[in-house]
């Protein structure tokens, strides 16, 4: 745990390993699917420009992180607890670990 928020305790750290992965062709443009892209910034917003399309995107388009306002950091932990147990975790659990309120 404390190796996973030395490494991604803050949003700027979880938004460079998202960038990072973008570098490495591992996100796909949204609207063709295209692997590469030229990561900028803008307005302190980090946006990828796809190199097929042209068509710009947040590093969060089309992932798992789109859907919800939560921050990265509390995603990236919640992939950390999921990923780490050794058995399920249930849903009641894992809101209780990241201190999230039920609707
Ligand atoms: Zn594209």
């Amino acid at each position: 745990m404390a190796e996973f928020l030395t490494q991604c305790g803050c949003e700027a750290q979880c938004e460079a390993a998202l960038e990072a992965l973008c570098r490495l062709g591992g996100l796909h443009c949204p609207a063709c699917g295209g692997a590469r892209h030229t990561v900028f910034e803008q307005n302190e917003r980090t946006y990828g420009l796809c190199g097929h399309s042209r068509k710009q995107t947040t590093l969060i388009a089309g992932t798992i992180f789109q859907v919800t306002e939560l921050p990265l950091t509390t995603g990236f932990l919640a992939m950390y607890l999921l990923t780490r147990a050794k058995n399920n975790v249930s849903a009641l659990s894992l809101m209780r670990h990241l201190f999230i309120r039920g609707v």
